[in-house]
């Protein structure tokens, strides 16, 4: 015989996760502008991010697997960041892992299974490239999806220009939600694959994606 009990508050305490970061207009971080829809990353400053409990399970899941894995490198959450020439603009983000004899630099996604990744998602892609152009564009990148039943490591093979080609996309998105968030008028929303979990597509908000209504 079971009855429901209480969570130990510990337990409760460090799963809890939330946006309490304070944003600022000129500030972005890598991760935001790897998003294609500017529309949902204006609304996500200005109301600050919600999660639905699948997203937190996966936050919390990314931090259990971030504390396991990364120390084990030279070096882990290295900040590198670049400033938008002529502007106040500041893109930053976080190197998960350096290995600094073999010039590696290492991103780690965590996923439900490695089975369902075939290739490397594309603001996953966005996000690590802005890390190997600001770090040096010499190392070898690796992006590392890991999941309960095993890893998947894609390295870059592209070659710098490749990877240069896609900084000036960061610099455009900048631009463009650094002006929005000064005028206050949200950027136009874009389709991508960011429609499956957004909040706004949920909550009926979202001028070009309507949930589609289940029949009764
Ligand atoms: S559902 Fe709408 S607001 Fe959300 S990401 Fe897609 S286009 Fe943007």
């Amino acid at each position: 015989m079971w009855k429901l009990g209480k969570t130990p508050k510990k337990l409760i305490d460090a799963t809890e996760i939330s946006d309490k970061y304070v944003y600022r207009d000129n500030v972005f971080h890598v991760s935001e502008l790897s998003y294609t829809c500017m529309y949902k990353i204006f609304y996500d400053r200005i109301e600050g991010k919600e999660f639905n409990k699948s997203g937190l399970w996966n936050i919390y899941r990314g931090i259990v697997f971030d504390r396991a894995i990364t120390p084990l490198f030279d070096e882990n959450e290295l900040r590198v960041q670049m400033r938008v020439p002529n502007t106040d603009i500041i893109i930053r983000g976080k190197i998960d892992a350096v290995d600094y004899d073999e010039n590696v630099i290492y991103e780690f996604k965590t996923v439900v299974s490695i089975k369902f990744v075939r290739k490397p998602y594309q603001h996953h892609t966005q996000q690590a490239l802005f890390y190997l152009c600001n770090y040096d564009p010499n190392a070898v990148l690796k992006l590392v999806y890991v999941s309960m039943d095993g890893h998947k490591t894609f390295e870059f093979v592209g070659g710098r220009q490749n990877a240069d080609a896609h900084m000036p996309d960061f610099v455009k998105k900048a631009k463009s939600l650094r002006k929005a968030l000064r005028n206050k008028e949200a950027p136009e929303p874009q389709r991508a694959s960011e429609c499956n979990w957004c909040r706004y597509k949920e909550e009926g908000r979202c001028p070009i994606v309507k949930t589609r209504k289940r029949k009764k």
